[in-house]
């Protein structure tokens, strides 16, 4: 048998981050930046009011008081968007809205909550400081400023930034294809009726969604028969628009393996019993004129979802350029015993949660790998080494975390 990490080596080998793109803003969410963003002007881009008020001098309301205001004649009205034609003259006001440039001459603004809130005149109740609720240029960025570094994962607010210093598009690594189909004669579309024999196709669902939450953009193709025409036609078909084939079914040792049957023949993929429980027929390397990677994946939706958080995830992550490929792991004190087969790498499902300030993992009841329903109720693998065959209630174990759900 071969190792797990021998086998993830082998996933990963055929694969590199994709080439760079021009992206739109709102196509690069997720993707990692390529370039080293710098800001071409100050943010703010000019002096502007923090508050709706009256830009004044400071030194022309510094006696004002609640029962005895300064009052001063407004010479102007500025909106957001409205540039002052106008220097401030000493002992006037301008009144100003957030957002608006300060007029030249003026030094500060007096919130409208501190006036009458007059349009002639204005009766002015207490001081302000120089300076007050005036936003500088360049108090946030300075021009010239690299507000992003090149290897960053473009999150929504990094987004609302590239918009800021006025950038429609970005150099980032695009989210890599991934085409996902599921083969099974015994399969049938949810919400189709179910035939004697017959069950719902579930793993395109979970893997095309689970590759789509990685970063992937995700088409899912759905059902294959397990004839091998109908499987190499479909995969031809998807070519074009992948930058990964993941598949699940028919990779066993059984007749009608139709994965390995037609792919075994092309010479560019081999399968292999993987020393994991469970997950142990897996099936990678390239296909078609552009060796476009392609994993294949045991037909059992437990053993489908680990087989895509063990190999599938990390070589999405590699394509998308991300430094770190593997979920984050925990040590945490397993509330359960159980039994691991020797020699085999286990992901036995648990619920990972934090109790009396440390991390506690429960493994849920049913750890077949058709188990589907104890899979939902899941948020962690408990990791259970290859060379451990007996895992006894209140030891520490090794947790693979995925999901932040009541942690
Ligand atoms: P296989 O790997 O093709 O031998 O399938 C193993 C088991 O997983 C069988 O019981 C299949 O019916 C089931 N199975 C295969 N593919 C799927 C799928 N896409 N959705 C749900 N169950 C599946
Ligand atoms: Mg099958």
């Amino acid at each position: 048998m071969k190792s797990v990490d021998a086998h993830l080596a082998d996933c990963l080998e055929p694969v590199s981050p994709l080439s760079p793109l021009s992206l739109q803003l709102l196509d690069a969410l997720g993707c990692s930046l390529a370039e080293d963003v710098v800001a071409p002007y100050p943010l703010p881009p000019f002096d502007n009011s923090a508050m709706d008020g009256y830009a004044v001098r400071a030194e022309d309301v510094t006696g004002a008081t609640e029962d005895s205001p300064v009052v001063l004649p407004v010479t102007g009205d500025l909106p957001a968007g409205v540039v002052s034609a106008y220097a401030l003259t000493p002992g006037s006001a301008v009144r100003i809205m957030t957002g608006a440039p300060v007029p030249a001459g003026a030094d500060a603004i007096v919130p409208v909550e501190l006036t009458d809130q007059g349009i002639a005149r204005v009766s002015v109740k207490a001081p302000v400081e120089v300076g007050r609720h005036i936003r500088r240029s360049g108090d946030d960025v300075s021009a010239g400023d690299v507000v992003l570094a090149a290897g960053t994962r473009l999150g929504p607010r990094h987004l609302g930034l590239l918009a800021a210093v006025g950038r429609d598009r970005v150099l980032a690594r695009p989210r890599p294809r991934v085409v996902v189909l599921s083969t099974g004669s015994e399969l049938v579309e949810p919400g189709q009726h179910l035939g004697s024999g017959q069950i719902n196709e579930s793993n395109s669902f979970m893997l095309t969604a689970a590759a789509q939450e990685a970063g992937a953009t995700a088409f899912r193709v759905g059902i294959v028969a397990d004839e091998p025409q109908a499987l190499m036609n479909a995969i031809e078909d998807q070519l074009i628009r992948a930058d990964l084939v993941i598949t699940t079914g028919g990779v066993s040792k059984g007749a009608y393996d139709v994965v390995k049957e037609v792919l075994g023949r092309l010479g560019t993929v081999s399968f292999d019993a993987v020393a994991m429980q469970p997950g142990l027929p897996q099936g990678r390397g390239t296909i078609g004129p552009d060796e476009t990677p392609i994993l294949t994946f045991p037909g059992n939706p437990v053993s489908a979802y680990v087989s895509f958080e063990v190999f599938g995830r990390p070589v999405l992550r590699k394509m998308l350029g991300s430094e770190t490929l593997t979920r984050p792991e925990v040590r945490a004190v397993c509330l359960g015993s159980f039994s691991s087969p020797e020699g085999k790498r286990q992901f036995a499902r648990g619920v990972l949660s934090v109790e009396e300030g440390r991390y506690v993992v429960r493994p849920v009841t049913g750890q077949a790998s058709h188990h589907v329903r104890a899979l939902g109720d899941a948020n962690a693998f408990i990791v259970v080494p290859e060379a451990v065959t007996r895992v006894v209630e209140g030891s520490p174990v090794t947790v693979m975390v995925l999901e932040r759900r009541g942690i």
